[in-house]
């Protein structure tokens, strides 16, 4: 079919101009749907002398695409107006649920008239409400990510809103041997509270994320949050140095604006953990970090079984200095990680205090190392180790992380 043809068959059904003017929203730009629609009806019901000339109807007040949708466009924008405020946020988008009847008349008529240059009902009706948001709001429109989103369910009169998590970046000191990074569920009653889990439906009283997340989440008066790491330490291990990089997100926050000085204060009320250099951040981050691969520093407390020989223990260091190690996955770990062998290279070993049976090391391992069955060997499935190295067994009482190398 000629243009021409679709449209005068497009202008024989029963439409309003929205619906009229949508079916050739592909041809050209400058006009609303609304303007295109009225704009063929004048064109189509001028006098064309050697034409025949076609009856044109009014714009429908009973659309059979749309049922008149459109003219609710200021009162569903006032729906999404009132939702918002009270809410904080710089950028918005507006979507819409509509009635799937509505959808399906459109495509009905598309087949039809062999319509290839219309715009889906829905598309528009965003972007007119949002405009009309837009008029009423202090906040530009974000397409791609939004902090708010209003989304409209026409059948109902009904608006969901959908707040982007704001995200935090910083650096964590853990001062505590006995606090895990995150929230550790209880596997029995998954958080609901047990006999096994004292009815806390966790197993650690509190955890770095809580620590930080509480105080945080009561700020921008948010829902939840998670913590995510770049990588974690031992419960029993303390976070030293200039910390461990970090990503806070917050669920739902009504506050995006926090104030992150009175952050840090609150967060180190508790003095099991530090933060430092907070800043606001997005979930790109979060990716950066978890696919960074950073060397550690750690300091850790060996006991050994006999005395060893200083010049021995020296010598035990530097052959182990600048190896790759070689480590099957730990038996510690085994229940919840693939059974397999990594190698990860020792980059620097040095003995800082030695008393003949408690010893200190400093050592510098790359990303992923196991640092505990470097030391004490893990019955050979860690090798070289420092166990055989020396000849007596190593038990590690103490370990500390000084440096993440990022
Ligand atoms: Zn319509
Ligand atoms: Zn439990």
């Amino acid at each position: 079919m000629e243009l021409l043809d679709i449209t005068e068959k497009a202008l024989e059904k029963e439409l309003c101009d929205h619906c009229l003017g949508r079916m050739f929203a592909q041809l050209g730009h400058g006009l609303t749907n609304d303007e295109r629609g009225k704009a063929l009806r004048v064109y189509y019901s001028m006098d064309k002398t050697d034409e025949k000339k076609v009856e044109v109807p009014e714009s429908s007040d009973d659309c059979s695409v749309c049922g008149n949708i459109f003219e609710e466009l200021d009162p569903f924008a006032s729906l999404i107006v009132e939702e918002f405020e009270d809410l904080e946020f710089d950028t918005f988008l507006v979507g819409t649920r509509i009635d799937p009847e509505i959808e399906e008349n459109e495509e009905l008529l598309w087949t039809e008239l062999n319509i290839t240059t219309s715009e889906p009902i829905k598309s528009e009706l965003n972007r007119e409400i949002g405009k009309r948001v837009f008029d009423n709001i202090d906040a530009e429109v974000d397409l791609e990510k939004p902090e708010m989103k209003g989304i409209l369910d026409t059948r109902f009169d009904a608006v969901e809103i959908e707040i982007a998590p704001v995200f935090i970046y910083g650096r964590y000191r853990k001062l505590s041997r006995e606090i895990p990074q995150t929230r550790w569920t209880c596997k029995k009653c998954w958080g609901k509270g047990c006999d096994y889990c004292d009815g806390k439906g966790k197993l650690y009283e509190t955890s770095v994320e809580e620590i930080i997340g509480e105080p945080l989440k009561e700020m921008a008066f948010g829902e939840d949050f998670t913590l995510h790491g770049m990588g974690r330490e031992d419960i029993d291990a303390k976070m030293l140095g200039n910390g461990r990089p970090l990503v806070m997100e917050i669920k739902n926050p009504i506050i995006r604006d926090i104030d992150l000085e009175e952050l840090k204060k609150e967060i180190e009320k508790d003095d099991r953990v530090e933060v430092d250099s907070l800043s606001f951040s997005n979930r790109d981050k979060i990716v950066e970090i978890k696919e960074a691969t950073a060397d550690k520093t750690y300091k850790v407390k060996v006991e050994h079984s006999k005395e060893v020989d200083r010049a021995k223990y020296k010598k035990a260091l530097h052959s182990l200095k600048g190896t790759k190690i070689s480590q099957r996955t730990p038996q510690r770990v085994s229940h919840r990680r693939s059974d397999k062998v990594r190698t990860r290279e020792l980059k620097d070993i040095n003995l800082e205090r030695y008393d003949g049976k408690i010893s200190e090391l400093v050592m510098t391992c790359e990303s992923g190392m196991y640092v505990k069955e470097l030391v004490h060997g893990d019955d050979g499935r860690t090798e070289p180790n420092l166990a055989d190295k020396l000849g007596v067994r190593c038990e590690v009482l103490e370990l500390d992380v000084l440096k993440v190398h990022y």
